[in-house]
């Protein structure tokens, strides 16, 4: 039987898409997903949402699951052209995942807002859950690295994440407010849970946590707030997030990660691997829960999804400062 009572998920792209995704199939049926927007771009004249599309797809059902982004069964025609034509290909984008870049673009040029397209998007396409842009405001992460500053999509894609990275700026943030919809999301009154997703904690789930007014927002909903960790046995599963912290000075672990959030959460999740960390974790005051935390199929985004909110039914009541 689903359980009416809603749950706010905050994730970037691929391990935030998963989950979300996992939420979905445990019956959550008033899900929201706030998602970053600080991987946002102007590529080629369009508006591109990179975590926004990976939510979407994956929730739709139609993600390319090798790729971690874009559609599966894509074609790349506009890609060959462009490259015959000598425009930039570093950024690909296929034949069908154009339309969503060309529909969203055209909207929010006739002043509409990303929020609202978001949804139409996600109505068409059949995606599970509420998907939330963070904010309407542009907000732009910019990686500072040994040779300089880069936008996002120049050092994710472009150089590969191959430099290394000094810190991160959210250029436009402190202009950016978290959307009347996200506010709304997080204020619901019987909000069973808030999850983290296992997202990158510094270039997915900081911008969201940075937006003025979204930290105060999340902790003033005394809903039970847990995350899962991306990092397993000191790696990342996919991308530059245990790259990232090392080249920051920190270890990559699961204790950085509860380090990262404390103060914030009530309760991470943890894997197997890295269970031998759960009485530090707790000494830090957050409660550890450990399990498989690896989605390798279906059936393991639903588990965790699950393990998520029964995890963080036991921590209601354990009560935060309002
Ligand atoms: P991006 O914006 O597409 O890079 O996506 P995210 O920030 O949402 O996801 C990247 C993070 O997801 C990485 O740090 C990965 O370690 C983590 N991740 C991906 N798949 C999994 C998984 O199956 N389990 C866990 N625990 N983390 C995952």
């Amino acid at each position: 039987m689903s359980d009416l009572r809603p749950v706010v998920a905050l994730a970037g792209g691929v391990g935030g898409a998963k989950l979300i995704h996992g939420l979905a199939m445990a019956g959550i049926e008033r899900l929201s997903a706030i998602v970053n927007t600080g991987d946002d771009f102007e590529h080629l004249g369009l508006h591109i949402a990179p975590d926004v599309d990976t939510v979407l797809y994956t929730l739709a059902g139609i993600a390319n699951r090798q790729q971690g982004w874009g559609l599966e069964g894509e074609s790349w025609s506009f890609m060959d052209q462009l490259e015959k034509v000598g425009a930039p290909v570093w950024f690909r984008l296929g034949d069908r995942d154009l339309a969503t870049h060309v529909l969203r673009t055209e909207r929010l040029r006739a002043g509409e807002r990303l929020t609202g397209i978001t949804r139409v998007l996600s109505r068409r396409l059949g995606a599970p859950a509420d998907i939330l842009p963070m904010s309407d405001e542009p907000v732009r992460t910019m990686v500072n690295t040994i040779s300089g500053e880069v936008a996002f999509q120049d050092y994710f894609v472009r150089l590969r994440c191959d430099i290394e990275v000094k810190g991160f700026r959210f250029a436009g943030i402190e202009r950016a407010r978290p959307t009347p919809e996200v506010a709304a999301a997080l204020r619901q009154g019987d909000l069973r849970a808030i999850v983290i997703c296992p997202s990158n904690p510094l270039v997915s789930i900081a911008p969201i946590l940075s937006l003025p007014g979204m930290r105060e927002l999340v902790v003033g909903s005394r809903a039970p707030i847990v995350a899962v960790s991306p990092i397993i046995g000191g790696r990342a599963v996919k991308g530059p997030a245990a790259k990232m912290m090392l080249e920051l000075g920190q270890t990559p672990s699961v204790i950085a990660i509860a380090e990262t959030y404390a103060g914030l959460v009530d309760g991470l999740v943890i894997d197997h691997l890295d269970a031998g960390a759960a009485a530090e974790i707790e000494g830090l005051g957050i409660a550890a829960h450990v399990t498989g935390t690896l989605m390798g199929n279906d059936d393991d985004r639903r588990r965790l999804g699950m393990e998520c909110l029964e995890f963080a039914d036991q921590l209601k009541g354990a009560g935060r400062e309002p």
